[in-house]
């Protein structure tokens, strides 16, 4: 309409989802002890203690663009963080989503859909739904000349190293070229024609991502999972969407008592969501030097946060009890931190 101009999307989004007590912690009567009182407050009661030891609660408050109750469906979800950004991919641009949270606070539930149902249902995961709308949007006669084709890659990174979940979770090397341009070299990108597709190479990324594991959560908390779609016109590059569901942020903090495994995991995995924070800040402020190369997870994702058309949003997830007040607002803080310009 006349008058009104089109604003420019803000590159950065962030946003909180707050998940159900499950069943352990309704059975032991855990207390829920955060609140989405308004549609973008998040508000956290913190247990104190006065310095004569007696026990208070205080209200720590959170702003962001968007908050979720429990009550959330991931439709709901992805309406206000993927769903935006998926035009960006048809306008040459590279959309990149994170879920970001504690182990256990519905990163995968969120994006790739329930894996712990009986039923796995795939459908219902924004890997899915982002795939749904792109091949919705395909369909438009303005997209008809331009042939594009969809393809779609899955790899992880582990201890800082890649590896295929399309192909064996074989092995990738990451190369940077004499122009920055960052390539994981052999990464397998399959030709996708419907959502239908889409969730086979969920299914075979899900198992190579488990499979010699004892529980599919230990191995998943401590590995970055990276879906991507990707749209090609005549071979070249034309788009790319990204949906990252992080480690577990509690896994950085595996540092003290524990062995060496696992401390080098949680060193690794601590730099790496250090370094993402301060790579979407830089988009955000449209600083010079984005430091991508501090870690393997910002190094392979370096087209997310440089570039006229990029475009990212995060869901910070989080757990209502009590027992996990601590890693919730540490959550609630690192999304603070991404957000505040
Ligand atoms: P994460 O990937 O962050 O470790 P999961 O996505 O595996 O966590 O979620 C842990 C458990 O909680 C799963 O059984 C999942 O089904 C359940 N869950 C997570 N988020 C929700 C939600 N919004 N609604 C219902 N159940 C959820
Ligand atoms: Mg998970």
């Amino acid at each position: 309409p006349p008058g009104q101009e089109s604003r420019p999307r803000p590159r950065i989004s962030v946003c909180v989802r707050k998940r159900p007590l499950n069943p352990r912690e309704l059975e032991r009567r855990e207390l829920d002890v955060v609140s989405v009182p308004h549609g973008d407050v998040v508000m956290v009661r913190e247990a104190k203690q006065r310095l004569d030891l007696s026990r208070y609660l205080e209200n720590q408050v959170f702003r962001f663009d968007r908050a979720f109750d429990a009550t959330a469906t991931n439709e709901l979800v992805y309406r206000h963080t993927a769903q935006p950004l998926v035009e960006t991919v048809f306008r040459r641009g590279t959309a990149t989503c994170f879920a970001y949270g504690q182990t256990g606070s519905g990163k995968t539930h969120t994006m790739g859909g329930d894996l712990s149902a009986a039923s796995q249902d795939f459908s219902k995961g924004l890997y899915a739904l982002v795939a749904r709308d792109v091949f919705c949007r395909l369909r438009r006669p303005s997209c008809e000349k331009l042939e594009l084709r969809v393809y779609g890659a899955f790899f992880e990174i582990y201890g800082g190293k890649v590896y295929d979940l399309l192909n064996g979770r074989n092995r990738l090397r990451v190369l940077e070229d004499a122009k920055q341009q960052v390539q994981v070299v052999g990464l397998q990108e399959q030709e996708v024609a419907s959502v239908e597709d889409v969730i086979k190479l969920i299914e075979v990324g899900n198992r190579a991502r488990t499979s010699g594991q004892t529980s599919a959560n230990t191995h998943s908390s401590r590995s970055h999972a990276v879906f991507q779609i990707i749209l090609r016109a005549r071979g070249n590059l034309h788009g790319k969407f990204s949906l990252v569901d992080l480690a577990g942020n509690e896994r950085g903090a595996d540092t003290g008592n524990s062995n060496k495994q696992t401390r080098l995991e949680g060193a690794e995995i601590n730099k790496s969501l250090l370094a993402l924070k301060e790579c979407i800040r830089a988009l955000g402020y449209n600083k010079a030097h984005t430091p991508f190369r501090a870690s393997k997870l910002t190094q392979v994702l370096r087209d997310s946060f440089i570039g006229e058309n990029s475009c990212t949003c995060m869901i910070a997830t989080i757990s209502p009890g009590l027992r996990s007040c601590e890693h919730t607002l540490n959550t609630l803080r690192y999304a603070n931190r991404v957000k505040e310009l």
